[in-house]
């Protein structure tokens, strides 16, 4: 099976400015791939890059098997793409723009129109103008003109882009369903860690054009740091306790015992039984786990954020 998409040491300088600096990934056919960086960390360019719209100071892309830049037009069938506000002619309704982009498209049956606009949820927006339609919206065109010629590869910058909380929600079903029923490739870039962690099978992590790590989802789930909390009458007395008994234990500033060990934490009975044993039983005992947001700051080497970020 030929790799969806390759690319070996890309870099894309615009005068003094590296957007993009060495990178190589590898997506696999059938995956949903997360591209993930803050604003201004070369995800744009990067997917103008795999698409073939900006050329490469240096490097190679190879998409389905292809190095670009290619002159075969077959290549392009096979791909759908969202770059930025997707562009539509204002004075034309959504379906009107959608059966122009069709016509563009040799061999999409008409009806492709109409199975687009309900698989986006645009049904009651069919007949408007497009130049009225909200961001949200127009967001939800641009994935179904990327739908249209049902393509094995979508390759898509900020899809959620201007969507409300339900809308991402659908979105994100939506590239499921296309992935697991139908074995589209899936490649999509965001700066919202808590988003594509619910979706993606890999993550990509870019920052400053360089690519800083790659997870697995499940990787990820492990490399989140854990900590036991534990509260009690007497959060002093109760930290001496524990520190007593071989934990590696402290106070937060609100008085609750923060224990990070593993031992502690794949344990937090033996803590309350200590506790109990002392006089000092626990009021409150719970694993929490890193939110997903901090922990990506902390990759990126920004968790101890100033106030010019
Ligand atoms: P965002 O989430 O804000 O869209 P991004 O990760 O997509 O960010 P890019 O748009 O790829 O980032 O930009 C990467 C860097 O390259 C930025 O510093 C940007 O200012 C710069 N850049 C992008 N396009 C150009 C251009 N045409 N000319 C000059 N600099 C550019």
């Amino acid at each position: 099976m030929v790799t969806a998409i390759e690319t070996d040491k890309l870099i894309k300088r615009y005068g003094a400015v590296t957007a993009v600096d060495g990178l190589t990934l590898r997506v696999e056919q059938g995956e949903i791939y997360a591209f993930l960086g803050l604003n201004g960390a070369g995800k744009t360019t990067t997917i103008r890059m795999l698409l073939g719209m900006v050329k490469p100071t240096a490097g190679q892309v190879r998409v389905l098997g292809a190095s670009l830049p290619t002159g075969d037009r077959q290549l392009w069938n096979a791909v759908g793409y969202l770059v930025e506000t997707p562009h539509a002619y204002p004075e034309l309704t959504v379906r009107e723009n959608l059966e122009v982009m069709r016509r563009l498209r040799p061999g999409v049956e008409p009806a492709a129109v109409s199975r687009v606009i309900d698989r986006l949820g645009l049904a009651a927006y069919a007949d408007r103008r497009t130049g009225t339609l909200s961001l949200g919206n127009q967001q939800r065109l641009g994935l179904a003109k990327a739908l249209l010629h049902t393509p094995p590869l979508l390759i898509l910058d900020e899809p959620a882009n201007g969507l409300d909380p339900a809308g991402i929600v659908e979105i994100r079903h939506l590239l499921l369903d296309l992935a697991r029923q139908e074995g589209v490739t899936v490649f999509m870039s965001s700066h919202i860690l808590g988003e594509v962690a619910r979706l993606a099978d890999r993550i990509g992590i870019i920052h400053q054009g360089q690519l800083l790590q790659e997870l697995d989802v499940a990787e990820l789930e492990r490399n989140r740091r854990r900590r036991l909390i534990v509260r009690a009458h007497d959060g002093r007395v109760a930290l001496a306790v524990l520190l007593n008994a071989g934990f590696a234990a402290s106070l937060t500033a609100d008085g609750a015992i923060e224990l990070t060990d593993n031992a502690a934490i794949e344990r937090p009975d033996e803590v309350a039984t200590q506790l109990v044993l002392a006089g000092h039983p626990p009021t409150r005992l719970a694993v929490e786990q890193e939110d997903l947001e901090p922990y990506f700051l902390r990759l990126v080497g920004l968790d101890r954020a100033g106030p010019d970020v």
